[in-house]
This record gives C-alpha cells, structure tokens and sequence, in this order.
C-alpha cells in the first residue's frame, strides 16, 4: 500500500469514487482512495438512483448536467454498463403556482443548456394511461434524464479510475489528520470485522498526502470532529417502496409501449418510478428524523432503518390517485436509509474552512445525480484552483462559527420536508429562528418587520402591517408584499428611509504591514485617511473572490465590510492570504468584528436633516455638509450619546450615511433615529427594496453580478481596478479578457412579475445571448428591471433584448449604467 500520495480522497461512495476519477482524469497522477468498508457501504448502495436534471440553482444545474452526460460516457470507456435507463422525467403540476415554478425552473434550464419540453394533461394522458390526468394543469418533460444503479455506476467509475492509475484501499479508515505545514499525515486503521460489527484494529499506517478530499457520507460529523472544523452535514431518514407487479403496467409494457419515465408529483412530495412489471415510491414527507448527530455507530454498516409506513401514508394514497392499476399492488421490498442534508440542501464543497488542501465533498442528498459533476467541478478546484462555474453556493465556508449541531439537525429535518415545497423565490424557512439577532429585533418586528434568514441572522426584508402573513404573500410573480416594497423604495428616493444592514460583515486589518498588503490583496487604490474605496479580492484566476468596501481609519488600519452572507468563506480567504504574506509584509492583525458593530444606513433626500437633529458637534448645521463630511469619507461622530463610525455611502443611490455603531448601544441608536424621523416621514426600510434601488443604480451584489466566474473588468467596473498597481490575480484577469459583459436592462414584463434574476436572455431573433443574475422592480422607472451577463458583442447600451419570463420572451433594453441619476447629483446634493 502506497504512503505517500498527490491525493487520498476519504470514502467510497458515488461521490468518493467520482472526485478520484476526475483527479486522475485531470491530470494527478498520485491519488490514493479509501474507504472503511466496501465500495457504495454507504449511501450509495440503497439508492433509488434517479437523476433528475430538475434544480433550482444555476451551479447545480451544471452539475447535474454533467453527470447525466458523463455518465452516458462511461460503459465506452470501462465496458461496465451502469444500468442507466434514460427513461425520462415527467414532472407534473397540479396548480398553476407548480407551473409558474416550473417556468421559472425552465428559464434557468435554458441559460445551463438542459433541453426541456411542456406536455399537456391530454398529451401525458395518450403517451401513459395509466397515469390519471383530470387534476393536473400540465408537466414539465426532460427525455434526457432517468435513473441508473447507483452501485454499478460507483464501480463503473472505480474501474475508471483504476484505469488511470488511482490506487483503491478498502477496509482501511482515515482517522487522524495533522498538517505538517505542506502536507497531510493521515493515520488509517485497518478496519476489521467483530460480531458483525466493522470496528478498528491494532494495525495503523501513516500516509502523507499534499490534498485530501474527505466525502465520508453519513460520517461527516466524526470527520468534522477528527478535522476540528463544523460541517453541517446530518443525515435525515428517507424511504422508499417496492411494490408487486402492477397487471395493468405489465400488460402495457407488453403491448411494446416504452418505460414509463420517472413521474414526480410533486404537490404530491412523491416519485414513481418502474421497477419490474411494479413501481417504486420514494416520498419526501412530514416528520423524518436526522439520524447519527453525533456519528454512526459501528453496528450501522450497509443498513437501513425499519420501514414506517405511517409516516408516508398520504403519499402513498396519492400515488394511488395518481396511477389507479396500482391500488391492488403488494408492497415487495421497503428502503428506509440514511441521506444526508445541509440546512440549505446544497453539499458542501471545496475548501475547508480554516485548513490547508484540505477539500470537502460532504452533505449531498441527491449524491448520484451529483456525483460526476461534483468530482469534475472539484477537480478543476484542486487542479487548476477554479471551477469554471463559480461554486460559492455549495462552499463549505457559508456557514461561520455560530452553526451547531441541533441547528444543522432541525434544520436538515426542515430542507427534508421541503424537498417538493413551492420553491418561492422570496420563500423564508421557518425552522432554528429567530437565533441571530441584532438588538433592534423586537422593535423592528413590533413595526411589522418581516424577516429574512441571512447566514443566520434575522434581517428585516420588509414592513408590512401587524398580522400580515409572509407565508400566504410567496408567489413566483409579484408576492403580496410587493406594494410594502414599492412604498419603501420610493420613501428612499423620495423622502428618507432606515435600513438595517448589521449582518454586513466586517474585518479589522492593522498592523505595519497592513497597507502593503491590502495593496497586493485588493484591486483598486487604497484610500486616503478618512477616505473609502470599492475595491475587489481575486482569486488567482483574476475572477472575483470578495468586495469590499474599505475605510482607512489611519495610517496602518483598516476597516473593510463585505457581503453579510459571507462572513466566514470571506474571513476564511482573508486569514489565509495575511498567513501567506506576513513574512512579506510585516506584522498584519486581522480582526472579524462583525458582531461587535451594528449598522444603520439612512439614505434619502432628507437623511441629513434627520441626522442633523441628533448630531453632537460644535457646528452641528456644517457637520454634515459636503465639505465637512463628502461622499465616500469617513468620520466618527456623535449622535446623540452613540459613538458612530459614519460612513457616506448609500447602496440605495440616495444621499445617505452607514451608521457603524456599538452593538450594545444599537437600541438606544435606534430609538434616537426613529424619534428624529418622525416629524421627516422616515420609513423603515427592508433588504427587498434595498434590492431593487441598487439595481436603479447598476450597484453590482455579491453573489448575484460578482463572483468566481467574472472578473471585475467582466462586472464593468474598471474604475475600481488600478491597472497602475501590482494585485493579486492581476495577470490572470488581464488574460481572460472580456469573455462576457455585465449589463443593466429596463423590462416590459409581464403586469404581474418581476425577474427574479435568473432568467434567460435573447436577442430580438431569439439567439440566447445571457442571463440575468439579478432582478426586481424599479420605481423610478415603474417598470421591471434586471442586471445580467451578455456577451460582448451585444453589451452595447441601447440593444433591444428580451428576458424569458412566464414561459414567453418580453421586450428589454440595456441601458446606460446606473439609469437613475446616472451624474449622482442625489448622493452628493450638499445640504
Ligand atoms: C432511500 C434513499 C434513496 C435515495 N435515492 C437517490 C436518488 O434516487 N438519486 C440520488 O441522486 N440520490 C439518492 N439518494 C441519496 C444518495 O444515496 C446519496 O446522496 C449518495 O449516496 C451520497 O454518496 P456519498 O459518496 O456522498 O456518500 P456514501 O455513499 O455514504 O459514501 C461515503 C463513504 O465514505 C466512507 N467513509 C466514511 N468515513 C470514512 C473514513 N474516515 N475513512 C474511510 N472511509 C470512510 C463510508 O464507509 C462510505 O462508504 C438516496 C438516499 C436514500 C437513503
């Protein structure tokens, strides 16, 4: 057995299997995989194997994609057949708010290239009989997708790999890891078999690897425990049923008619699929319980859990409605497995917080759909350090610290039953909440703050009237809380409005050698004393990694806030690139203080009257003006007892001030405010106009327009990149030129949607041309409006575009950046 590695992936799933493929297919020579048992032990082994190309997510959407193709490839390449029935996907709707889903899901379908049809309840109804139709109002069709055996697949590709040199260890178990400053030293255990049992022995081995990739499955929490970091990966109880022949499907299949495709009903939170003159039921219900908090015990091997019917009796008495022959059928065979969540529902992979090459693949519930994808997306990462998709929504950084146990638990119960709920874009989840809260909580929700979940945090989305019920308000087109939102994006531009921004994430960085390394770190000038600056991070690709705003407090120190969502994958990067430098630079103290501030941003034509009602300053009347206090500086000051680090700044586009203050003075803070706006009409405002404001002003987000897929030449913001300077990912950025554009388009959509910011983009003959990352409604404009990515050739201000909404192709136009006061007159009126 080989000790020293390029690679040893942990585990031997599908998941497993597919990464050590894709090192090898990528080129690494040296990779090792383990496994503690046997090949597809875990999960992989009782899966039902379907491969749905259906998902929500832009970077799932590719790797789904990939791995139907790539697993097409496969039996070419290793003789072994998978078992992959490409027998297609119907996935029905019985409300037009499923269809209206389903338009939105096409959009993004169409922007990843997964070909999709539409088939009527009549159309379903002569293609397969046997399905009843009267109460449905139509389906989406995929007739690539379908199911394949999740063993012979993950064998398939073991001998894959294999054959390009990967060495595959069984019975052996990655115990101990330690970081020996360039490579891992990894103690494995032979394990060995007592009394039924797959316990440790006595015979151990050290192998040294430079990466290690851990996808241990249900095991996530003893190597979270083993590698000393949090990975939210707990397993929830998921069954599915074999049930008896069906005479009537055998009887049809007879008459020579093709296999019925895998048919989800989704309001029906069921699959059915064929299986040998039966059917297969596999349910997402109400009440499954996580399993193995705390890790799987020895006596857990290859095993499944009791059946409980109970738990899927609705399920199963819809599957009846839906596919009447059935209803005589015996139950033949019952599944009842783990599978693994994440409080999101997406895996977690890439790098591991905190470690050195160590890369993660853990938390996947739809893992053999997953597999390929993930191992060529994951390779690319440690091959070539990026994917060629950006992979942030399933880093393993997007949850920091403050994640617990019970909290991944209750929540990975949560995302389980809401497998096949509406995916509402603006869906709130309920489960672990409140738990993040910023002082001014109670008063906000005392003024009907309805809230979003943001990295845990309870963050103002909007205002509505006491009683109103967020839940009821969801829709795919213009939710009942839209008018709540309309009336506070014009309370900014009109009149002045008070947003909570306390979830913003914040680093202090000091030190003597602070300066010269924020210089390489980030792309634009560093800014004067008292001065901000815009400015990016790059990965070593040149694309984006993090924005910041920066704030030079003085000489060697720094204040930098970047996206609220993102504090841990942010702090993560941040640390790693100070540890990298320091020998460098000299001393650097890098400091998350993101809980010890608040934030208010006031912004409005009238939030310097507000402000100067409340300022402590010994010419009140001229502290707030533009000579005392211009746009993009920064000044402490005093409201009335609250220290403040002011910062002119205002996402919305209007004349504004973030308020960086003390947490614990964050009521007083607030009660100071409301007093002083009331007689100025002030308006508590929420992140969901925030949204639509920026927008106005082509202010670009994080995770919508700036992420690892474009550089900031791509996002069009060349004023914050000094190409004067040396940066970090400088070169890189240069190379790749302008693969595509980031725009502003105003829309005649639909009288009752807005882009949620993952729609298509065509030209007028209906060539795709791009895609839309952000979208919403303006109220300057009184129109829809988005921000998206086109290719250059036809990012010229003025194209005629149109936007897929709804199913149909709606007139857009690009339009100069920032449409609403394009000069920022508003954001610098002097006063
Ligand atoms: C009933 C049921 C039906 C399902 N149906 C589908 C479906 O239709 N489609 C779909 O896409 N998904 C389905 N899934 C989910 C799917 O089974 C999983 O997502 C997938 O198998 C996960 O693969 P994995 O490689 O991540 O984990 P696993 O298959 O669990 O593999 C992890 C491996 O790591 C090994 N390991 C752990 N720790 C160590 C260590 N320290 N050292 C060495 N080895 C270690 C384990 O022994 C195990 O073999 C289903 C799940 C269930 C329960």
């Amino acid at each position: 057995m080989k000790t020293n590695v390029k690679a040893l992936v942990v585990g031997g799933g599908a998941v497993g299997t597919s990464i050590a493929y894709h090192l090898a297919k990528a080129g690494w020579e040296d990779v090792m995989l383990l496994e503690r048992d046997e090949l597809t032990s875990g999960s992989t082994w009782h899966a039902a194997g379907l491969l749905p190309l259906f998902n929500m997510s832009f970077a799932t959407t590719h790797i789904h994609k990939y791995s139907v193709e790539f697993y097409k490839s496969l039996e070419a390449e290793t003789g072994l057949n998978a078992g992959f029935a490409v027998v297609g996907n119907l996935r029905m709707a019985q409300t037009q708010e499923r269809m209206d889903e389903y338009m939105l899901y096409a959009s993004t379908a169409e922007t990843c290239d997964v070909p999709y049809q539409w088939m009527t309840p009549d159309e379903i109804k002569a293609k397969w009989p046997l399905i009843r139709t009267d109460d449905l109002k139509g389906a989406l069709y995929h007739n690539t997708d379908g199911y394949i055996n999740p063993a012979d697949v993950t064998q398939a590709m073991a001998k894959g790999a294999r054959q390009r040199g990967v060495a595959i260890e069984r019975k052996w178990q990655a115990d101990a890891f330690h970081w020996n400053g360039t490579h891992w030293e990894v103690t494995c255990v032979k394990m060995v078999e007592k009394g039924g049992n797959l316990v440790p022995s006595d015979e151990t081995i050290v192998i040294t690897a430079e990466h290690v990739v851990t996808a241990s499955g249900n095991h996530a929490q003893t190597t979270a425990r083993k590698l000393g970091i949090k990975i939210p990966a707990i397993p929830v109880e998921h069954q599915f049923i074999v049930m008896d022949q069906d005479p009537a499907l055998v009887e049809f299949r007879a008459a020579g008619n093709v296999e019925h495709p895998v048919v989800r009903d989704a309001d029906a939170q069921s699959y059915v699929r064929e299986e040998r003159g039966g059917w297969i039921l596999g349910v997402y219900e109400k009440g499954a319980p996580a399993v193995f908090e705390y890790g799987v015990p020895d006596s857990f091997r290859a095993d499944l859990f009791p059946l409980d019917l109970e738990r899927i009796e609705e399920q199963y008495m819809a599957m009846i409605h839906r596919i009447p022959s059935c209803e005589e059928s015996g139950l033949k065979d019952d599944f009842n497995g783990p599978i693994c969540y994440t409080p999101d529902g997406n895996p977690m992979v890439g790098a591991a917080p905190g470690l050195r090459n160590m890369w993660l693949a853990e938390g996947f519930s739809f893992g053999i759909t997953a597999a390929g994808g993930t191992g060529y997306y994951l390779a690319q990462m440690m091959v070539d350090g990026e994917a060629e998709i950006d992979m942030a929504s399933l880093d393993p950084k997007r949850y920091g610290d403050w994640m617990t146990t019970e909290f991944a638990a209750r929540k990975n119960e949560e995302c389980y039953d809401h497998v096949y709920i509406l995916h509402h874009p603006d869906e709130e989840r309920p489960a672990c909440r409140p738990l993040r809260c910023s002082p001014a909580y109670d008063r906000q929700a005392a003024r009907g703050a309805q809230f979003g979940f943001v990295n845990g945090w309870e963050r103002p989305n909007y205002y509505a009237p006491m009683g109103f019920n967020d839940h009821d308000a969801r829709s795919f087109r213009r939710g009942g809380w839209w008018q709540y939102a309309v009336e506070e994006a014009k309370a900014v531009r009109e009149g002045v409005g008070l947003i909570d921004a306390t979830a913003f994430t914040k680093h202090v960085v000091k030190g003597p050698g602070a300066t010269a390394f924020l210089d390489w770190f980030t792309t634009n000038k560093l800014p004067r004393v008292g001065r901000i600056n815009l400015t990016y991070a790059l990965t070593a690709h040149g694309t984006t990694r993090t924005e910041y705003t920066i704030v030079r407090m003085s000489e060697d120190e720094y204040y930098l806030v970047s996206a609220g969502a993102w504090t841990a994958y942010d702090a993560d990067f941040l640390r790693k690139a100070v540890e990298d430098k320091e020998a460098e630079f000299g001393r650097i103290e890098v400091q998350n203080v993101t809980t010890q501030w608040g934030v208010f941003a006031i912004a409005g034509p009238k939030a310097r009257a507000v402000l100067a009602e409340v300022i402590k300053d010994a010419e009140p009347e001229t502290a707030l003006s533009n000579k005392r206090f211009p746009w993009l500086s920064a000044k402490k000051i005093e409201l009335g007892m609250c220290p403040v680090n002011a910062i002119r700044v205002a996402y919305t586009g209007e004349l504004g001030w973030e308020l960086h203050h003390p947490i614990e003075m964050q009521n007083y803070l607030f009660d100071l405010l409301e007093k002083a706006g009331e007689k100025h009409g002030m308006k508590l405002v929420g992140a969901r106009a925030q949204n639509w404001l920026r927008q106005e002003k082509s202010y670009r987000a994080f995770g919508n327009e700036l992420g690892r897929d474009a550089t900031p030449v791509e996002a069009d913001l060349p004023r914050f990149v000094d190409l004067e300077k040396d940066f970090h990912g400088k070169a890189e950025m240069v190379a790749k030129g302008v693969r595509s554009k980031c725009v502003t388009v105003l829309i005649d959509g639909p009288a009752d949607a807005d882009p949620w910011g993952r729609e298509a983009l065509y030209d007028m003959d209906g060539n795709r041309i791009g895609r839309l990352t952000s979208g919403g409604y303006s109220v300057a404009f009184e129109k829809s409006i988005g921000m998206g990515y086109v290719r250059p050739a036809v990012a010229e201000v003025g194209t005629k575009v149109q936007v897929k909404m709804l199913d149909k192709l709606w007139p857009a136009v690009i339009v100069e950046d920032s449409p609403y006061d394009p000069k920022n007159a508003a954001i610098r009126i002097d006063g």
